[in-house]
């Protein structure tokens, strides 16, 4: 069995990715940010997962720290047997206008978007290359494509992504490794919720179908990027986002 570990998965986006994950016949890595309240959301996950017929199993890690990550890679091949297929998906807001944003705003989003990125492929991608094969998605956003006011550091962030995933993707190509991302437009989750009725009001005027993103809309292109379907498509970042620029 093909086996998925995707980061950030005890809520939003992640969580649905999982679900998706399960139903096409992988099995599970569910990594949760390590408090008792994403544990909890976490193991709800795992049995939605498991219900789906997956194998499904939980692994804490801050996925801006190097050293968890690579324990994390770890654990889960030594779980699971293999890592197939890896969904960096983790990911942290702190707006504000870049003349008001302190260094450790700037700092943190980079570490938890940008950074976990590098922390999680190095180790998967050193296992990959000795399993001949493997998929990787990382989350980008179209911030990181056309910028967003107040969010010079999760733009930023997201953008390094898309020049990451590039990277990745020339270096481990001919090893049979393929990395794409996606860039999410305004998707319903938690992280959107706290939008003001005003900025979202702004943002729905922009959306060419005249709607915010459901959860499934992402995890239906990450299960195609990841799946043989996509077997020629690789540096490649996705815009899902309605329509919001073009
Ligand atoms: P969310 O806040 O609902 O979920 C983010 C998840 O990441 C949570 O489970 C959280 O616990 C986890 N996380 C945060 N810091 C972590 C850390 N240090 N280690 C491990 N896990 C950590 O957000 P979401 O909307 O589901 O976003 C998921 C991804 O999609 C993010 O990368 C986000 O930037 C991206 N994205 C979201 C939207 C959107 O409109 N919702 C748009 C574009 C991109």
């Amino acid at each position: 069995m093909a086996v998925a570990l995707i980061t950030g998965a005890s809520q939003g986006i992640g969580e649905c990715i999982a679900k998706r994950l399960a139903k096409d016949g992988y099995d599970i890595a569910i990594n949760y940010y390590p408090t008792e309240n994403d544990r909890a959301k976490a193991v709800k996950v795992a049995e939605a997962c498991s219900e789906l017929g997956a194998r499904a199993e939980i692994f804490p890690a801050d996925v801006s720290d190097f050293t968890q990550c690579a324990d994390m890679v770890k654990a889960v091949k030594d779980a699971f047997g293999s890592l197939d297929a890896l969904v960096n998906n983790a990911g942290i807001t702190k707006d504000t206008l870049l003349t008001l944003m302190s260094e450790e705003q700037y700092d943190q989003v980079i570490a938890v978007n940008q950074k976990s990125v590098f922390n999680m492929m190095k180790p998967a991608i050193k296992l990959m290359m000795k399993q001949k094969k493997g998929a990787i998605v990382n989350m980008a956003s179209v911030a990181g494509l056309y910028g967003n006011p107040g969010q010079i550091n999760y733009a930023a962030s997201k953008a390094a992504i898309i020049g990451m995933t590039k990277t990745a993707a020339k270096e481990v190509g001919a090893r049979n490794i393929r990395v794409n991302a996606v860039a999410p437009g305004l998707i319903k989750t938690p992280m959107t919720d706290v939008l003001t009725d005003e900025q979202k009001g702004k943002i729905f005027e922009r959306i060419a179908l005249k709607r915010f993103g459901e959860v499934e809309e992402i995890a239906s292109v990450v299960s195609f990027l990841l799946s043989d379907s996509a077997s020629y498509i690789t540096g490649q970042t996705i815009e899902i986002s309605g329509g919001l620029e073009m």
